[in-house]
């Protein structure tokens, strides 16, 4: 079986765990911190990286490389290293490659917890960022570009704007600039958007959202394309040795995988932030179910989004694969098969009438989280993102009386009748 050739379907399914002949059908979980080896010089291999294999769960654990092995096929990559967290996934994907002095560019349309790492942490360790509207043009956008820039950073679809990201163009940005494209395709997942397919270069995901679907684990995930050309002469930490493997190159040593190679032997070695062997067997289990509640999740957000466009309450709606939506031609293009389960709306009244609609709710219930296979409500401006200025808050496309929906799989009927009769009481 060549997993590579099967639909994101069934890899969901399929992918990252084989066993042999009498072995378990489902992934066990290897809930050890440490290996058992017969020979003193095999583990001096492992420590210099000649040989692979697993020697502490800081670094790899056999039940994350199921969760790792089926990410990186979903998104068509390399490989993967799976993180404690989507924000340290995110953190990883940048400091794998840029450190003090250096400089990166983000849209501006960016979950809460990135635009405030990229703003505040990054910025304490030195590490510059400059934000541009996804809107603006390709020429705008070069004007960002200097000598020490080292990525371009987006969300496949915008938290909580609901942008759908201009693939073309902002590849085409990092091309000029000769750094990686970086994708935040947590919103989208694999099954409905694969960026390597569409020019971005690393991807990360918070498993935490919909690939782990059942709100039971928080985790992150980096992936790699393998790509990129870390030679080009931007990335010296990829071309010359590193002291703390002997003077080990990774170009050299490890080729295509240089990247997630990094990421796992320096950041997981020297931060953490490494998944724990029960959370990535919860998250391998919900993923093995995301293509089925990624299509209902987006025939319900459709169906939600359509049934508010057209309630008196309801002063705007925001879903990109509304016919109306600013981003409805990126959304056909990109996300063919639906544009996720995450809607947005006003209500008439601002608000203090979407605090009355929240509170009215039966079904859907206010969590601070999305993804999940339950429906959810949140009013970003007030949680979410309350951390950033009302300035900030409209840079990243975010109106006070914004609500955020994340639609679940629940009856649809059941929904529609849950937000009409708590619509009723703004
Ligand atoms: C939630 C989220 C994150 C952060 O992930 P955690 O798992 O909560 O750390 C990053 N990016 C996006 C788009 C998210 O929705």
């Amino acid at each position: 079986m060549n997993i590579k050739s099967l639909d994101v379907a069934t890899q969901c399914i399929q992918a990252g765990f084989y066993p042999e002949n009498g072995e378990p059908r489902v992934a066990p979980i290897i809930q050890s911190t440490t290996y058992k080896y017969n020979d003193a010089d095999e583990v001096g291999k492992l420590f210099d990286l000649e040989v692979a294999g697993h020697m502490y769960s800081r670094l790899s654990n056999p039940t994350c490389a199921v969760l790792e092995e089926k990410i990186s096929v979903l998104e068509g990559g390399v490989g993967a290293v799976a993180t404690s967290s989507g924000q340290s996934a995110v953190m990883f994907s940048i400091i794998n490659i840029a450190s003090v002095g250096d400089h990166f560019i983000a849209m501006s349309n960016l979950y809460g917890g990135t635009l405030n790492l990229f703003k505040v942490t990054l910025k304490k360790m030195g590490i510059d960022c400059s934000f541009v509207n996804p809107d603006a043009s390709l020429e705008e956008m070069k004007q960002h570009v200097k000598p020490n820039t080292k990525a371009i950073f987006g969300e496949t679809i915008g938290n909580p704007s609901l942008g759908v990201l201009d693939f073309e163009k902002v590849s085409k940005l990092a091309k000029y600039a000769s750094v990686p494209l970086i994708i935040d395709n947590t919103f989208a997942t694999p099954y409905l958007c694969r960026p390597f397919e569409h020019g971005a270069d690393i991807v990360v995901h918070s498993t935490t959202k919909y690939i782990d679907g059942h709100a039971t684990s928080v985790g992150g995930i980096l992936v790699d394309s393998g790509k990129f050309n870390w030679a080009n002469g931007k990335f010296p930490d990829f071309t010359t040795p590193d002291n703390s493997y002997h003077g080990l190159v990774y170009c050299d040593a490890f080729k295509e995988s240089a990247y997630i190679t990094k990421a796992r032997v320096t950041l997981l070695r020297d931060i953490g932030c490494t998944m724990s062997p029960f959370n990535a067997w919860l998250t391998n289990l919900g993923a093995e179910t995301l293509a089925v509640r990624m299509d209902r999740h987006c025939e319900n957000a459709l169906a939600l989004a359509k049934f508010l466009q057209n309630h008196p309450k309801v002063s705007w709606v925001n879903y990109p694969a509304l016919e109306t939506n600013p981003s409805y031609e990126l959304s056909k293009k990109y996300l063919p098969k639906g544009a996720s389960g995450i809607v947005a709306f006003g209500v008439k009244g601002g608000v203090q009438a979407g605090k009355n609609v929240i509170n009215n709710l039966k079904v859907a219930s206010l969590v601070v989280h999305l993804g999940d296979l339950r429906t959810h409500l949140l009013h970003p401006a007030s949680m979410t993102h309350r951390q950033l200025s009302e300035e900030d808050q409209i840079l990243a496309g975010l109106s006070p009386d914004l609500i955020r929906l994340s639609v679940g799989i629940e009856n649809i009927n059941d929904l529609i009748n849950d937000l009409d009769q708590a619509l009723n009481h703004a």
